[in-house]
């Protein structure tokens, strides 16, 4: 329920998976606010799994040159004179650590407004015949010991109906009433400033063609709020700051006032402005202490709500579904136990907590971000996984700190070109299914057939037969010639295998 990016992620997932679902958003339409901007290198591999990064890359490209943190008076002042602009070291210094990961993802970092992606998103669930209910809203919802009964409104003919289905993922954002009435504890700082999210249209296409930023910071005795560039053409974002603790709400800024305000803050007095949209938000954070609630999963905002500052918010989301959707398809499928339902709860709430916190360290005392301390966490921000899953769906033989892309259980698959174009990856070996990765191909093949026969569960079997890449795999993932890697449908390694225990490990893999 809820078709955000989580939400429509989530159709995207459980469609790969096989799953029938209907998707509930009160919405007649994705959102037209540009939000995210950076899509994070995992959840582009993420992309890459769903043969969407090209079209993402592409729908993010007027937005791509956009980089760097201006501060000034006004924007004309700030581009003549970029003061704040991060220094030439510190880019250096943040790009340093980013390259200490270049070579471990097909993918990388990748620009693109959310309204562009969520678009994205829901064309591909609606030509892949999902049921995608747009303009419906979910009224009250009670969970059952079988299954979760929902009532929902067609809001364009006000029919009120009933579904009811096995499980429900809550992707109903920050004010999530599902996380609300479970009455789920929450951490976090709650909501410490407020913006009006001023979407708005103008030329400025020549004043920052070659000086491109991606945010211009104000901060003056009359206004506080931060400009984000969403083409480097005719559309921007001003986010301005509001005070409701003096009794100030969102109509004391009727457009005439907004425009005077924008026209200050980009310091050209006469510029054409249409004013598209204004929404007033919350910087805030939200985390909730409990992902699973029985029959009910909690995903994206309605999780772990975040400043904008991490870039984090709409990937968090992303990532969560796709941890969810494979563990669903086995218990509802595979005959997979309930405890393997358990483990999203184990292996995302610390995930989103974790960016949560980091998102709210990011804003400093006045609301905007802190600069210094965003370059500092340049490797944790543009994000490849240096997190771990400890739980029951992963066979760890070691309780040390977890060593990352080479292959370690519980973290993603290592990557390795396959081939000399660098078009394929060992990423691409998984696609949404378990995959079993040889160094030779004796007595795999039959492990998997017994499995299939005893278990019902198909597993695709990679036997790694180039010598050169064999060489390199090995060295890589510290793998025995004999040994083979068992991954997870979401890419994370399940275990390390030797011949003749497949079947216990994905028995107690799945709870089974
Ligand atoms: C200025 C800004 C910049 C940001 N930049 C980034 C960034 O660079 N990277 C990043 O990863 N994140 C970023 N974020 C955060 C990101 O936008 C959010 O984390 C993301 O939108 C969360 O998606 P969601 O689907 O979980 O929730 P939402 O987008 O809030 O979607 C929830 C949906 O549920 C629907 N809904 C709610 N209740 C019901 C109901 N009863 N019935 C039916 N439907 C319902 C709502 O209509 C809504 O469509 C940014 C946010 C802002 C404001």
């Amino acid at each position: 329920m809820g078709g955000g990016i989580t939400g429509l992620a989530a159709t995207l997932y459980l469609t790969q998976q096989g799953i029938d679902f209907i998707l509930i958003e009160k919405h007649k339409n994705t959102s037209i606010y540009p939000r995210a901007r950076t899509i994070d290198v995992r959840t582009m591999e993420l992309f890459r799994g769903l043969g969407l990064h090209e079209d993402l890359r592409e729908g993010g490209k007027l937005l791509a040159p956009a980089w760097g943190i201006i501060r000034g008076n006004n924007l004309m002042e700030a581009l003549r004179n970029p003061v704040g602009k991060i220094t030439p070291r510190q880019l250096m210094e943040a790009q340093k650590e980013l390259k200490s990961f270049a070579g471990e993802s097909p993918e990388t970092v990748c620009r693109c407004t959310q309204d562009i992606s969520e678009a994205i998103l829901h064309n591909t669930a609606k030509e892949q015949g999902a049921d995608l209910r747009l303009g419906h809203q979910m009224l009250l919802f009670r969970q059952h010991e079988n299954e979760v009964e929902l009532l929902v409104e067609n809001r364009v003919t006000g029919e009120q109906y009933k579904i009811t289905a096995d499980y429900m993922i809550a992707a109903d954002g920050a004010n999530s009433t599902v996380r609300k009435q479970l009455d789920i504890p929450v951490s976090g700082n709650g909501s410490w400033t407020d913006l009006l999210n001023i979407y708005f249209e103008a030329d400025l296409e020549l004043l920052v063609k070659g000086r491109e930023f991606s945010q211009f910071l104000i901060d003056t005795p009359e206004i506080t709020g931060f400009l984000l560039t969403i083409n480097n053409k005719d559309k921007w974002a001003f986010h301005l700051r509001f005070y409701p603790e003096n009794g100030e709400t969102p109509a004391d800024y009727p457009d005439e006032k907004l425009i005077a305000i924008l026209r200050h803050i980009l310091g050209i007095q006469d510029l054409k402005i249409s004013i598209l949209k204004v929404l007033p938000w919350q910087l805030t954070v939200i985390i909730a202490s409990q992902m699973r609630i029985n029959r009910i999963f909690l995903a994206g905002d309605a999780a772990h709500t975040m400043t904008p500052y991490a870039g984090k918010g709409a990937n968090a989301g992303i990532q969560d579904v796709q941890n969810l959707a494979w563990k669903l398809a086995a218990v509802l499928k595979q005959g997979a136990g309930d405890t393997l339902l358990d483990t999203y709860h184990a292996e995302r709430q610390q995930v989103g907590a974790y960016y949560a916190r980091l998102s709210g360290e990011l804003a400093d005392k006045n609301g905007l971000i802190n600069q210094v301390l965003m370059v500092t966490k340049a490797k944790d921000l543009m994000g490849l996984p240096d997190y771990g899953y400890k739980s029951t769906a992963v066979k760890r033989e070691t309780n040390l700190p977890f060593t990352y892309f080479i292959g370690e259980p519980g973290t993603r698959i290592p990557h390795l070109w396959l081939n000399e174009s660098h078009t394929s990856s060992s990423l691409d070996w998984v696609r949404g299914q378990f995959v079993l990765v040889a160094n030779r191909s004796e007595g795999w093949q039959d492990e998997c057939d017994k499995l299939k026969q005893q278990l019902s569960i198909h597993i695709q079997l990679i036997i790694v037969n180039d010598k050169n890449i064999l060489k390199k795999w090995k060295k890589l993932t510290h793998t025995m010639h004999h040994e083979a890697l068992l991954i997870r449908p979401d890419d994370f390694v399940a275990a390390k295998l030797t011949p003749g225990n497949l079947q216990e490990v994905m028995r107690s893999i799945l709870s089974k």
